[in-house]
């Protein structure tokens, strides 16, 4: 079916992140190969439409109005394995990735094993935890670039959930990971899940983490210690278990997440002297470019 075919029309966002918030996409496509995602560059560059790639969705805040452009659902999934040489699609789910890798002792990725995203998200964001960061085991990504080719990009500089894909407007569409054998690759992997599961609101609905770490002290402690833990705007509440997290408690919307994450701001600067700043993306209703 041609590109055009498959477009659909006025899909709702909630099902597309992990919050659960968001309007409708105007225009909602989901892509599963490279080649595809190609064509679409190229359709979307000749009808000058803007566009938003997204992966699982579990670091994005859609807007209650919605997105007024494409929606992209990044979905290519292959995976090739050999003696350490990882290639992946950047629909693959970076959690599953983490356990499998884990599960034969390949290690660098046992971090991944929790992390709600796709490959692409991680690479996008450069995910990390347990002092792992996608970037550790990353060789090259491929990308289709704004003209619509396929690029294989290399020496790429990240830092601190930052990559260049936060500066440009490359699709990417797969990532070359090496990893190395480590005995106790799986043993670390199931540390890191069971950790998870009692610090953070595992199966609640939020985006992760809301703030970056200021460089001292992590951002949880911080808004534990003004005593922000269970306050709450509407259905947008700040977890008891993890201060760090926002989590919709029902029927949450982007605007009551955004105004708790405003007073958390305030408050934490007033009474512990420090500026957060936002890690997950909220996704404007309109935009010109990305
Ligand atoms: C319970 C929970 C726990 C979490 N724990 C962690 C953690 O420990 N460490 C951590 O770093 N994060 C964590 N996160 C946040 C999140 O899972 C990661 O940032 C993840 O890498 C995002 O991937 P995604 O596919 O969901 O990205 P999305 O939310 O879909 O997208 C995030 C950004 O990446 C861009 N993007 C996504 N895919 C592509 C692509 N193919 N090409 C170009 N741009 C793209 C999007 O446009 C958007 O700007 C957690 C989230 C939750 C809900």
């Amino acid at each position: 079916m041609s590109i055009e075919a498959r477009i659909e029309s006025r899909k709702s966002l909630k099902e597309l992140s992990t919050f659960g918030i968001g309007g409708e996409a105007r225009y909602f496509i989901s892509i599963d190969s490279i080649p595809d995602m190609q064509a679409l560059r190229l359709f979307l560059n000749r009808e000058k439409l803007p566009y938003w790639v997204v992966g699982k969705g579990s670091n994005s805040l859609f807007d209650d109005r919605g997105f007024e452009g494409m929606v992209i659902l990044n979905k290519i999934p292959f995976i090739e394995f050999d003696v350490g040489a990882l290639h992946v699609g950047a629909g693959y789910s970076f959690s599953l990735l983490g356990v499998q890798m884990a599960r034969k002792n390949w290690g660098g990725l046992e971090f991944a094993s929790g992390i709600p995203g796709s490959v692409g998200g991680a690479i996008y964001m450069n995910a990390g935890a347990n002092g792992q960061e996608t970037c550790d085991t990353l060789k090259s990504v491929g990308v289709i670039d704004v003209s619509g080719a396929f690029v294989e990009r290399s020496d790429l500089q990240f830092s601190y959930r930052t990559s260049p894909f936060q500066k440009n407007e490359d699709i990417i569409v797969s990532g070359r990971f090496q990893l190395k054998k480590v005995e106790s690759a799986r043993e670390d992997q199931l540390k890191i899940i069971g950790y998870r599961k009692e610090t953070q609101p595992y199966g609640e609905k939020s985006a992760g983490c809301m703030f970056r770490n200021p460089e001292d002290i992590s951002a949880g402690a911080l808004i534990e210690q003004c005593g922000l833990k269970g306050k709450r705007i509407g259905g947008a509440e700040v977890s008891s278990l993890h201060a760090n997290f926002i989590v919709n408690r029902g029927g949450a919307t982007a605007q009551e997440v955004m105004e708790l994450v405003h007073f958390v701001k305030e408050t934490v600067r007033k009474k512990a002297g420090k500026d957060l700043e936002l890690e997950v993306r909220p996704i404007p209703y309109q935009l010109g470019g990305k």
